[in-house]
């Protein structure tokens, strides 16, 4: 078989936008995928929406957020560590991708109400990431794209700064003019996270007790080669993650979002010793739900209690698996294995120092306490009415921000330089925006634009060598 002008390695979100722009540029594609056919798709499978930036209500998504608005929410929640030329792009890119994705059978649905507060900010995908994965990989066979599933890639082969070829695990050498790079992080190598995470004060392994939200085949294998030993330009800390607090009854891999505890800005938050830790009325809860992971990650035995009362059924998506209910808050202790006596002095002191104004979850409101510490900025109402709740909570990782450092035209550097025909996409390279920190749904912001770009140049690089790149479209431009 002839070898493909573009490689494509990875399966999912990223991987499935740069196949589908370079086919349509007129490359021949083949796209390498770890996964067998049924876990097709890697963390995208598990995703519901993508961010996006828009001046005036736009068929699924109501009023506006324009791009300086997206820009700040950006700039607040990676406390400035995020490259901005890229990060606007990205925005700018976010407006104008869903007609793209519609034709190719990607369908909108306006979100469902609830603890997140995204109707005006983020487009749900009907069916979800896996009808959205599903949908791609249609329109990629329809288009003559070849993909081989059950082919994890172990290194490239590269001559300089020119990739040349890829080496499968069963030693197979496939030859390409091109390639992009979109195997995601490594958040599913326990054995790296552990590296990354180190031991704390405590004596304690805290990468042990992570869980894994999404696939178990984002192993790093391709991040860390290129990192290593052909000295790629890097970009990130590995410790910095998209962090969410889970359901600690949730599987070690592919729980998916159905794990998710999303009550804690209704309630407190109490660690295995009985003691809260963090404001849990901050802000918005989707401006802040990705942060526990980490808090959790950072208490003892890395496990933390979500505790609510029944004032607040009914005011956020229900977690599957129902919590430990009591009719009293000591009862409710003893039965998550808390320390009673600290348990019930915690809440009695949390109770005593809430100042209840107008609640409204909807709104920053003024329901806060006084005299506690750490505070509770909004939604602050005494725990009192029976039954109580309990929901044990692990840090689950969603992705790693440590990635391969890149540019406009989404090419791997080599010690500043691009590479003239390797390309990277998607988590492999979301550190360059997210340096810590997440606003929900610009993952998949990040891995549809950069998709898009590096498909969009690998097919450039392999039909036309010897022209300079040009930049990427203006961003509005793009269909
Ligand atoms: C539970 C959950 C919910 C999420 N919800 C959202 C959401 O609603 N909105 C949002 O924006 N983001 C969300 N995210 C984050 C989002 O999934 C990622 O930002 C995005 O999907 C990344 O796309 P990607 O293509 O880079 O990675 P992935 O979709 O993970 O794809 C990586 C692919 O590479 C393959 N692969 C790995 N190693 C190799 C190798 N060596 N050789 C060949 N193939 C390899 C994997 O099998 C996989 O197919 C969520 C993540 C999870 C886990």
């Amino acid at each position: 078989m002839r070898d493909p002008d573009v490689l494509v390695i990875g399966g999912g979100n990223a991987a499935l936008c740069a196949a589908l722009m370079a086919r349509e540029a007129g490359a021949s594609v083949l796209l390498l995928e770890a996964s067998p056919r049924e876990w097709r798709g890697g963390n995208s499978q598990h995703t519901r929406n993508l961010r996006c930036m828009h001046d005036a209500p736009q068929d699924v998504l109501v009023d506006a957020y324009p791009e300086e608005e997206f820009w700040q929410d950006l700039l607040k929640v990676t406390g400035g560590l995020t490259d901005e030329h890229l990060a606007r792009l990205v925005i700018r890119a976010s407006s104008t991708c869903r007609d793209w994705m519609r034709r190719h059978g990607v369908h909108f649905q306006p979100p469902l109400s609830g603890a997140l507060h995204v109707a005006r900010t983020n487009a749900f995908f009907m069916g979800g990431g896996k009808a959205l994965v599903n949908a791609y990989y249609r329109s990629a066979q329809a288009l003559g794209v070849a993909v081989r599933y059950d082919t994890p890639v172990e290194r490239i082969e590269m001559d300089g700064d020119r990739f040349v070829a890829a080496w499968t695990v069963a030693g197979e050498r496939i030859a390409a003019q091109t390639c992009v790079l979109a195997a995601g992080g490594f958040e599913s190598n326990l054995g790296w996270l552990r590296e990354a995470w180190g031991q704390n004060e405590r004596g304690e392994w805290p990468a042990e007790n992570f869980l894994i939200r999404g696939s178990r085949f984002n192993q790093g294998v391709l991040l860390r080669h290129m990192l290593d030993d052909h000295r790629a330009d890097g970009i990130g800390d590995p410790t910095q993650a998209h962090m969410v607090a889970i359901d600690a009854r949730a599987p070690l891999y592919d729980g998916g979002i159905c794990t998710r505890i999303d009550c804690v800005s209704l309630g407190v938050v109490v660690n295995a010793e009985g003691r809260r830790f963090y404001d849990e009325g901050e802000d918005f809860w989707p401006k802040r739900y990705a942060i526990w992971g980490r808090l959790v990650a950072h208490q003892p035995r890395q496990i933390a209690y979500s505790i609510i009362d029944a004032k607040a059924i009914g005011r956020f998506m229900p977690p599957v698996f129902p919590g430990v209910v009591s009719p009293t808050l000591p009862e409710l202790a003893g039965r998550i294995g808390v320390d009673v006596a600290t348990f019930t002095d915690t809440l009695a002191q949390y109770n005593a120092a809430c100042r209840v104004g107008t609640f409204d979850h909807t709104a920053l409101d003024d329901c806060r306490t006084e005299g506690v510490t750490p505070a509770k900025t909004h939604w602050a109402r005494p725990l009192d009415t029976p039954p109580y709740y309990a929901y044990a909570l692990r840090p689950g990782i969603t992705f790693t921000y440590l990635g391969l450092r890149t540019d406009e035209t989404a090419a791997v550097r080599f010690g500043g330089r691009p590479s003239p025909n390797l390309f990277v996409a998607g988590e492999m390279m979301a550190g360059n925006v997210l340096g810590k920190g997440y606003t929900a749904g610009v993952g998949m912001s990040i891995g549809t634009a950069f998709g898009r770009i590096a498909g969009t140049q690998a097919a450039r690089a392999a039909l036309a060598p010897h022209q300079p790149a040009p930049s990427p479209e203006p961003a509005h431009a793009v269909a």
